[in-house]
């Protein structure tokens, strides 16, 4: 069912292959050239076709990688070779994957293009920490948001928080970064109370996932997480922050009557 001569902008979910769609299984086994992010894990990329290129186009924070101008030329020459192309996003591919940019470089070349959505983080996390992320009695809304702030990207930095940062929506923060008391202040100042609930998901749906569950006014003191990691913050989270705080303290103290009886 794979074309050659096509691009397909697919989502590899936040990690697990378990986690990735059907249609983005069949392509990962049969595409001729994958131009992988570095989000996309080795246990993914272990599934793509023995004789397929693999290529890491990723472009890590810090770190030295192709330009978005390199990894439009490199789908596009690969395409009119005659290959099938994927163009492997961790997550859905069009949440902060710079899709559009792509789609823009795919039409202007006039190669035929097609998405093959994916889970993005954001819903891994919520699933880490067992919560809904809408609540008909709490949250009515789920905003995306990144406090990421690439420059040129105008977007992040005039962001108007008031508007978004509303005590009846769930925020769901990718590339939260470490200043986490920056975070804290904005989004008191925006008006969301301090006793808010949120929850710093690490890793989500990796082996090593980890979930630290706060309120916004402890969230200046969280420790640092690995990355990649995502902040959601809301009411609709408030039962299951609260059973993973209970879980948390019996587990602390099973450990101080481990102590004592020794
Ligand atoms: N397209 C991706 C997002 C790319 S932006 C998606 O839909 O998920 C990269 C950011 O996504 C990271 O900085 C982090 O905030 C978030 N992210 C990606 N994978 C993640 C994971 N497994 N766990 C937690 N956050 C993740």
């Amino acid at each position: 069912m794979i074309e050659n001569g096509k691009v397909y902008l697919v989502g590899a979910g936040p990690g697990d292959p378990d986690l990735l769609t059907v249609k983005a299984l069949r392509l990962i086994e049969s595409a001729a050239v994958v131009l992988h992010d570095d989000l996309v894990p080795p246990a993914i990329l272990a599934l793509t076709n023995p004789l397929a290129e693999i290529v890491n186009v990723g472009k890590r924070c810090g770190a030295k990688g192709p330009s978005q101008s390199d990894i439009n030329s490199r789908m596009i020459e690969s395409a009119l070779a005659g290959n099938s192309v994927m163009r492997l996003k961790g997550g859905d591919p069009g949440v902060f994957g710079r899709l559009a940019e792509e789609i823009d470089a795919l039409e202007s070349a006039g190669i035929p293009w097609e998405i093959v959505p994916g889970i993005t983080a954001g819903l891994a996390a919520a699933a880490a920490l067992g919560a809904s992320l809408t609540d008909r009695r709490k949250s009515a809304r789920v905003v995306i948001i990144t406090n990421h702030r690439a420059a040129g990207s105008d977007a992040a930095t005039q962001r108007d928080w008031k508007a978004l940062a509303r005590e009846d929506a769930t925020l769901v923060i990718y590339m939260p970064g470490h200043d986490f008391e920056a975070l804290h202040a904005r989004l008191l100042a925006a008006g969301l109370p301090a006793e808010i609930p949120a929850a710093l998901v690490s890793r989500a749906a990796s082996p090593d996932q980890s979930v630290t569950c706060s309120t916004l006014d402890d969230l200046a003191h969280l420790p640092r997480v690995p990355a990649p990691s995502i902040l959601l913050v809301g009411w609709a989270l408030d039962a299951a922050v609260r059973r993973a705080l209970a879980a948390q303290s019996a587990a602390v103290l099973a450990e101080a009557d481990l102590l004592l009886s020794r």
